[in-house]
């Protein structure tokens, strides 16, 4: 599959989108099933980092600020696509035992309750940490989310500051996104999640609209088993997990028929 125009203005990123969708066709290939979203999703996630630590390794040194247990970007509303959020709940309900899992899903609805009416700007804050953050630690690393990877910073006092000094912060807000961070990681995680909606909003015609992580979760972990194959059909089960703003979140939400046959290529 190639690109019928750009969907980014740099042109490496368009590569990546590219591949991305091409993978995504493969590993789809056929009669698209929950296994084949979640290992998608997977393959995505190690794409993800793998790109982003090559990009990482070519800045100064010293340069990047993030490290384990610096948390100040993890209080905010994080995107993620049906993929990503199938393979975290499956990496819960696989990995957790019975009681964790209860202890993780009762903790997962009630921010889900204090953050459901809340648009993004304000879940910008340090009363709305992430679901899975744990003593300043991410408990589904493994599979955390194509946004997370991406995000590097170059300065750690200043996450901290906007984020936890309200002027600040409400500057930050009104300037839009910005701050001081290592943009090509982001935009390879911004690639690879548009290749990944593309080819399968497109190619299979599932509603690949961005979804907020939080809600997500707390649909996937005590919604019934049959959403994932409701959404396999064509359904929209994910509506209710699509954030307080869901017209202003990041991502290319409705089919744009960006994708098409590249030229020599079968289907
Ligand atoms: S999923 Fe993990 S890395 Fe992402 S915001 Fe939540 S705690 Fe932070």
């Amino acid at each position: 599959m190639a690109l019928r125009s750009p969907v980014f203005g740099e042109a490496w990123q368009n590569d990546i989108a590219t591949a991305a969708a091409n993978t995504a066709y493969a590993v789809m290939r056929g009669e698209p099933t929950v296994n084949g979203a979640i290992e998608l999703a997977r393959n995505a996630m190690a794409a993800t980092s793998r790109l982003a630590a090559g990009l990482l390794a070519r800045a100064p040194s010293g340069a990047v600020a993030c490290r384990a247990g610096c948390d100040h970007c993890c209080y905010q509303s994080v995107g993620v696509t049906p993929p990503e959020a199938l393979a975290i709940a499956d990496h819960l309900k696989t990995t957790l035992p019975d009681a964790q899992l209860a202890r993780v899903t009762r903790h997962v609805s009630e921010c889900h309750e204090k953050t459901r009416a809340l648009p993004s700007a304000e879940r910008f804050s340090p009363d709305h940490p992430c679901p899975f953050l744990e003593a300043g630690r991410c408990a589904v690393y493994e599979v955390r989310p194509l946004s997370c990877r991406g995000m590097n910073s170059l300065d750690a006092g200043e996450c901290a500051t906007r984020l936890r000094d309200p002027e600040a912060r409400a500057a930050f807000l009104a300037r839009g996104l910005g701050g001081r961070s290592f943009m090509e990681p982001i935009r390879a995680s911004q690639a690879i999640s548009a290749g990944l909606q593309l080819s399968l909003s497109e190619l299979f015609r599932l509603d690949m609209r961005p979804l907020e992580l939080t809600a997500a979760m707390h649909l996937l972990l005590t919604g019934p088993e049959s959403l994932a194959d409701a959404w396999l059909r064509g359904q929209r089960p994910f509506e209710p997990a699509r954030g307080a703003d869901r017209g202003k979140d990041p991502g290319l939400g409705e089919p744009i028929e960006a994708l098409g046959l590249a030229p020599g290529r079968d289907p």
